[in-house]
């Protein structure tokens, strides 16, 4: 794929997220669009940096780190993806944020890195809204309490908000339900004192983006719909 085929995927998503923002009474402004470049090779990385994305996201520290090496451009690149605790160095050295983070120790060991490397970073904690076994992201209220407030105890991480992924081939009801689930803890999260910087809802994908949009979504994270199926 081209620049110019990646540009027009991106003004067409950029045009219907507009619409489903006018459909909520949102600011169609007020929605960012990343680029999820993983398993892509770099070429389209360059490719969707010269069609103007200026958000991307990789799901592997090492992909992301063997890819993105000397790229120039401006942009910002954040891991969606586990972070295992083996790998905080080198993400505290990639990314300007981490959507990723569902336990205490992961965001410790991040903080850790972070100030060795005398830098603060942006993070979201992911929230499993589905109950599926096989996502990631914190399993309960709890979880996610206690993740959010022990993020707030550390002086190299931000708290920016939450993420999550909508349930897997679910349909609109289901999907509508999980996404605003996750916007209504958004909002509760923001009313304390340890997520009072919050401000980005990270929710929706290729599949399901529009509605994510309507339920309040100022993130929402593209990869199929600009770059076309991945291989497996
Ligand atoms: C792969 C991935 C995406 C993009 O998925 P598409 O369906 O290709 O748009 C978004 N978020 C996360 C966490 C991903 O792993």
């Amino acid at each position: 794929m081209e620049a110019g085929a990646i540009a027009a995927r991106l003004a067409e998503v950029r045009s219907r997220i507009a619409d489903a923002a006018r459909r909520a009474g949102r600011d169609p402004g007020s929605v960012r669009v990343m680029a999820v470049t993983k398993t892509q090779p770099r070429e389209v990385v360059e490719q969707a940096i010269a069609a103007g994305a200026t958000l991307l996201g990789e799901n592997r520290v090492r992909e992301a780190a063997a890819k993105y090496a000397g790229l120039g451009g401006s942009f910002e690149l954040h891991l969606i993806g586990h972070l295992q605790r083996n790998k905080a160095a080198e993400a505290a050295r990639l990314f300007s944020c981490v959507q990723s983070i569902d336990r205490l120790e992961t965001a410790e060991a991040l903080d850790r890195r972070c100030a060795a490397a005398g830098r603060r970073m942006d993070v979201l904690v992911e929230y499993n809204t589905s109950g599926e076994e096989s996502k990631s992201g914190a399993r309960s209220r709890a979880d996610l309490d206690a993740c959010v407030e022990g993020i707030a105890r550390l002086s190299s991480l931000r708290l920016r908000g939450l993420m999550t992924l909508g349930p897997l081939g679910g349909d609109e009801e289901s999907t509508r339900a999980a996404f605003r689930l996750l916007a209504r803890v958004f909002e509760e999260a923001r009313t304390t004192a340890a997520g009072s910087a919050c401000d980005v809802l990270s929710m929706g994908m290729s599949g399901d983006y529009e509605i994510a949009v309507e339920e309040g979504a100022s993130l929402v994270r593209l990869g199929t719909i600009l770059f076309g199926p991945r291989d497996p």
